[in-house]
């Protein structure tokens, strides 16, 4: 999900928490599980937190992704103060705000803490990133606008004008792999799809994948994706062999589901090329994705976010240009 407050944002803060107990129903159990999940928060009014996944090595502790909000972050960093290991490694799946915003704050707490990600980031904070700085700028001196916004637009100010808090001084360049005692991570890039870069990472001693907003619950954000390099992402990580997968939103999820998901997605995708009505595109989520939508309370936040991302951002030439790389 990106941190930019357009129009899709309106939409999400119409939204409520997440269905829980509809999503236990495609949980794995977590209680063996290596490393610890830090579900980001979906709130009412304020943009919302990705998840955050936290692996202890023998002396120091990695993160995948760090969320936006203070609140957020700060569970991470308690987390290794409890266990007394050094935040060493940060990996980001993708540059979007409510998953590296809190990068700055580990580093503040851990200076030696390194960050692995795609280098997309470098042309989001020449794009995308500052599109609307003038807009937040403008919110901040609106007093109708309700201060929890206004903190929101403090955290996207301060964020991108940090940008050595968010380009990686460990560029993920292509497949690599990341020892953390005796495990050994296997960190994937895919390129153009939910942005321009997003890292993937494969535990396969867990038998556990971490895909960021590769995958995300209740319905997939295009805000900066393309829809053929996303369809390709998800494609590659059916074919390994896992049983958990960690989406960027939403609670984990076992392999049987992420097979529904993908074969949601590559359905609504191709009916968003093609020349179907939208609402067609949109039914074929709500239908292939119910088990998805249905964790979150209100089905109408799929429909109206679906509607706009059909309208607005895949049925756009400019912008799958822009997202796809041509
Ligand atoms: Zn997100």
């Amino acid at each position: 999900m990106t941190s930019n407050q357009g129009q899709w944002h309106c939409v999400t803060n119409r939204g409520a928490r997440m269905g829980m107990i509809a999503a236990l129903t495609l949980t794995m159990g977590l209680a063996a599980a290596p490393y610890t999940f830090i579900e980001g928060k979906l709130p009412e009014d304020v943009q919302p937190d990705g998840n955050s996944i936290v692996f202890e090595g023998p002396t120091e502790m990695l993160v995948i992704d760090t969320g936006r909000h203070p609140e957020h972050t700060d569970k991470i960093i308690a987390l290794a103060k409890a266990r007394n290991k050094p935040i060493t490694a940060i990996i980001n799946t993708h540059w979007h705000l409510d998953h590296a915003t809190g990068n700055a704050r580990i580093r503040a707490a851990y200076p030696g803490a390194k960050i692995y990600a795609s280098t997309a980031v470098e042309g989001a904070l020449k794009g995308f990133l500052i599109r609307n700085v003038d807009k937040a700028k403008a919110r901040l001196e609106d007093p109708s606008v309700p201060e929890a916004r206004k903190a929101d637009t403090r955290l996207y100010l301060g964020a991108i004008n940090d940008p050595a808090n968010l380009i990686p001084d460990q560029p993920v360049k292509g497949p690599m792999s990341l020892k953390l005692g005796e495990r050994e991570l296997q960190l994937h890039l895919a390129k153009y799809a939910a942005t321009e870069g997003d890292v993937w990472v494969h535990d396969p001693a867990s038998k556990t994948v971490f895909v960021g907003d590769l995958v995300v619950v209740p319905l997939p954000f295009f805000d900066t994706g393309c829809a053929e390099g996303w369809r390709q992402a998800l494609a590659e990580i059916d074919k390994l062999d896992f049983q958990t997968l960690v989406p960027g939103h939403g609670l984990p999820m076992d392999h049987a589901a992420f097979s529904k998901y993908r074969s949601a997605f590559d359905d609504f995708t191709v009916c968003a090329e093609g020349s179907l009505p939208t609402a067609s595109c949109v039914a074929t989520w709500m239908q292939k994705g119910a088990a998805f939508v249905a964790m979150h309370p209100d089905p109408r936040y799929s429909e109206e976010a679906l509607t706009y991302y059909v309208d607005q951002v895949l049925r756009v030439p400019s912008k799958r240009a822009e997202y796809c790389g041509k």
